[in-house]
């Protein structure tokens, strides 16, 4: 499911309600995250959290 949105890039059509918004904290934009995934990978810089 964490790969549903990436594929899309930056034209996320739809979210699963279980999904969650954080902003990157290497460059700000927001990140749609799972909630069951702890890590977020920012799709605007690539920047990996965990
Ligand atoms: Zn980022």
């Amino acid at each position: 499911m964490e790969y549903y949105g990436a594929k899309y890039g930056n034209t996320i059509v739809a979210v699963p309600p279980n999904y969650t918004s954080q902003n990157c904290s290497n460059c700000g934009e927001v990140v749609k995250k799972s909630l069951s995934v702890r890590t977020h990978v920012s799709l605007h810089c690539s920047y990996t959290e965990v």
